[in-house]
C-alpha cells in the first residue's frame, strides 16, 4: 500500500465529485434525453410515485452515473449505488432492496454483467416490488415473500446488446446517450475550470475539447492534467499554448483517439488491406470482443469518419490513412 498514491487517488475522487453536475440545469447536452426525463420526473413527482425503471446505455464516460444521481436529486429521494459484477448472490441484492425507502433510486452500473440468478431475482422486485427471502436453515428453512417500497431501478450499460430481452423489457424508460460535440465539451471544460478556480481561455477550452473523444470524463481528466502543466510550467493560467504543450507531452492524439481506437484502425490497414473485415475477425485480431468494439469503440470512429460499416464488414476511410500517416494502396492502383 503506497500512502502517497492513495492520497493522490483520493484527491482525484474529491475533484471528480466536485465536477459532477447535480441537477438537470447543470447537465450539458443530451437535449432529447433530458427533455423527456424532465417530463417523466415531473409527472412522477406530481403523482408522488416512483419514477419508472430507467435504462441508460452508451459508451463509458458520457454521463450515465451522473444522470442517475441527478434523477435522485430531482425526485428528491436517496440513491444506492452498486454494479453488476459486485452483486454476487441474490442475498446481496436483497439487502440493498429491503433498505430502499419509498421512491428511492437503486443504481446498478454495468447491469449487463449481473449473474443470471441475481437477474432473475431482480425481476419480481422490479415488477411487483416483492422478493422472496429464505429464512432459517436446515429442516426449518422456508421462503417468505416481503413487500418492498416502490423504487426506481436505474441501470447503466455500455453493452446494450448483452442485456437479456426480459431484463430490457422491464425498463419503462430507455435512453441512449450520444457523444458530445466539441462545443458542448468546451462548455463542460469551462464549467469545470470555473469550479476548480482555474482561469481558462475559450480557445484553450476548445483545444482540449477537440481531443476529448466526445467524452466528458476524458475532457475533465485532460483539463486536470493541463492544469498541472499550467501550474508548474506556465503562469497558472490555462491558455492555448500551455494546453497544446501539455497535450503533446501527454501524447494525446490530435483527434483524441485512444490506444484501442488507433489499434483497430492500424490493424484493419495492416492486416486486412483497409477492409472490409468482419467484426469477429477484427475482434480476434485486436484481442478484444466483438460487442465491445461495436458498442464502445466503433461508434466514435464512425461518427468521426475514420471507419465505415459496409454489408461486407468494416472499412477504414482515407481520413484514417492520413491520420496514421499511411498511404492508401487502393488509391494508387485505382
Ligand atoms: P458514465 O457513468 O456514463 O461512465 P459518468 O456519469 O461517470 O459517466 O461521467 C463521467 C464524468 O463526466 C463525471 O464525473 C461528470 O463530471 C462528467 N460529465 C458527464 N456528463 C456530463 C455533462 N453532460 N455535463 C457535465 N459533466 C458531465
Amino acid at each position: 500500500l503506497d500512502p502517497t498514491n492513495q492520497k493522490y487517488s483520493h484527491e482525484e475522487n474529491d475533484v471528480e465529485r466536485k465536477l459532477r453536475p447535480l441537477s438537470f440545469d447543470d447537465f450539458a447536452g443530451q437535449d432529447q434525453v433530458l427533455e423527456n426525463l424532465k417530463v417523466f420526473v415531473q409527472a412522477a413527482n406530481q403523482r408522488d410515485e416512483a419514477l419508472d425503471h430507467t435504462l441508460f446505455h452508451g459508451p463509458p464516460g458520457l454521463g450515465k452515473t451522473t444522470l442517475a444521481n441527478i434523477l435522485a436529486n430531482e425526485l428528491g429521494v436517496g440513491i444506492k449505488i452498486t454494479s453488476g459484477p459486485v452483486l454476487d448472490k441474490p442475498g446481496d441484492l436483497a439487502g440493498l432492496l429491503t433498505n430502499l425507502e419509498e421512491r428511492d433510486v437503486l443504481f446498478i452500473d454495468e447491469i449487463h454483467r449481473l449473474s443470471p440468478v441475481v437477474e432473475e431475482y431482480l425481476y419480481s422486485a422490479m415488477e411487483d416490488f416483492k422478493i422472496d427471502i429464505m429464512i432459517e436453515s436446515g429442516p426449518n428453512a422456508r421462503t417468505v415473500q416481503i413487500n418492498l417500497n416502490p423504487f426506481t431501478l436505474v441501470g447503466a450499460t455500455t453493452r446494450s446488446g448483452l442485456l437479456t430481452a426480459p431484463m430490457r423489457a422491464r425498463f419503462g424508460i430507455q435512453s441512449r446517450l450520444q457523444y458530445y460535440t466539441t462545443e458542448l465539451l468546451s462548455q463542460i471544460i469551462e464549467r469545470s475550470a470555473y469550479i476548480l478556480g482555474m482561469p481558462i481561455t475559450l480557445e484553450a477550452a476548445i483545444e482540449i475539447a477537440g481531443r476529448s473523444r466526445g467524452t466528458p470524463r476524458i475532457a475533465n481528466a485532460l483539463l486536470r492534467r493541463v492544469r498541472d502543466f499550467a501550474q508548474i510550467k506556465g503562469n497558472g493560467k490555462i491558455d492555448v499554448e500551455i494546453s497544446k504543450f501539455a497535450l503533446r507531452a501527454l501524447n494525446v492524439d490530435a483527434h483524441g483517439l485512444d490506444e484501442m481506437d488507433n489499434k483497430i484502425l492500424t490493424t484493419i490497414i495492416d492486416k486486412f488491406k483497409g477492409g472490409p473485415v468482419g467484426i469477429s475477425t477484427l475482434a480476434t485480431a485486436v484481442s478484444d470482443n466483438a460487442e465491445t468494439i461495436e458498442e464502445v469503440y466503433e461508434p466514435f470512429l464512425i461518427q468521426e469518419g475514420f471507419l465505415v460499416r459496409t454489408p461486407r464488414g468494416r472499412e477504414v476511410t482515407e481520413k484514417a490513412y492520413k491520420h496514421l500517416n499511411k498511404t492508401n494502396p487502393n488509391l494508387q492502383t485505382g
